[in-house]
């Protein structure tokens, strides 16, 4: 994704309402915060959020929360939000590094992984959001039972997922290399950059997976 540093954009998610501060501190309290008992469900690396918000249109019965690296990105979700408010969603600044000091084991339902940044270099490997390294962390923050959802155009980084989820010993559910011309097209919500790839005629990858139970 191309950055642009938008001025004012740090003090705007700081002052912004469904961007979440300090969440270091719901670490383990996540379920009281919410208090309604709805599964989180979380998309790491959302961009600018459009997958994030209709999903929390048409389920209102799940809190999803946003997770995006860079301010300039983030600031413009918060822009849409303010156009279309939802109750169900919010969004965290932070590099999913670190997304283990921010849920607790067993506190997130699902994940959702979209058009993540290739990383094509060999060394650069363990910064892929589907590299053993990031399942090492989606394994300790997710529920029993929990799933993880990964959608790419990118047939290298595609590859090497199927790859890390092999090589850990989880559970693949689905794997499309042709997404849109599958049966599993029903019910698909489009990304902003899904949108991109597939009116350029891109053939796009879905894999489910999830740790052993
Ligand atoms: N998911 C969106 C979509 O499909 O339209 C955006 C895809 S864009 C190619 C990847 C996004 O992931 C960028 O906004 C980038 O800043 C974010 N990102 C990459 N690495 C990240 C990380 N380690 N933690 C949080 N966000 C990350």
């Amino acid at each position: 994704m191309r950055l642009r540093n938008v001025k004012g954009s740090r003090e705007e998610i700081a002052a912004n309402e469904y961007s979440l501060k300090e969440v270091e501190k719901n670490k383990g309290h996540w379920a009281e915060l919410f208090a309604d008992g709805k599964p989180i469900h979380i998309e790491i690396g959302m961009g600018k959020g459009k997958f994030l918000m209709k999903l929390a249109e048409l389920h209102p019965e799940i809190h999803y929360i946003g997770i995006e690296k860079y301010s300039s990105v983030l600031v413009r979700a918060l822009e849409k939000m303010e156009e279309n408010p939802l109750p169900n969603i919010h969004f965290i600044r932070m590099d999913a590094e670190n997304i283990v000091d921010v849920f607790e084991k067993g506190e997130v339902d699902k994940i959702y992984l979209n058009f993540s940044d290739p990383w094509p270099k060999d060394r650069h490997a363990k910064r892929r959001l589907t590299s053993k390294q990031f399942l090492a962390r989606y394994e300790t923050i997710l529920k029993k039972g929990g799933i993880i959802e990964f959608k790419t155009d990118n047939r290298p980084l595609f590859d090497f997922s199927v790859e890390e989820v092999k090589e850990a010993g989880w559970v693949t559910e689905l794997c499309t290399y042709d997404l849109h011309n599958s049966e599993y097209v029903e019910g698909n919500v489009m990304t902003e950059y899904e949108e991109k790839f597939v009116a350029k005629g891109n053939p796009i990858c879905k894999l489910v997976f999830h740790p052993v139970y």
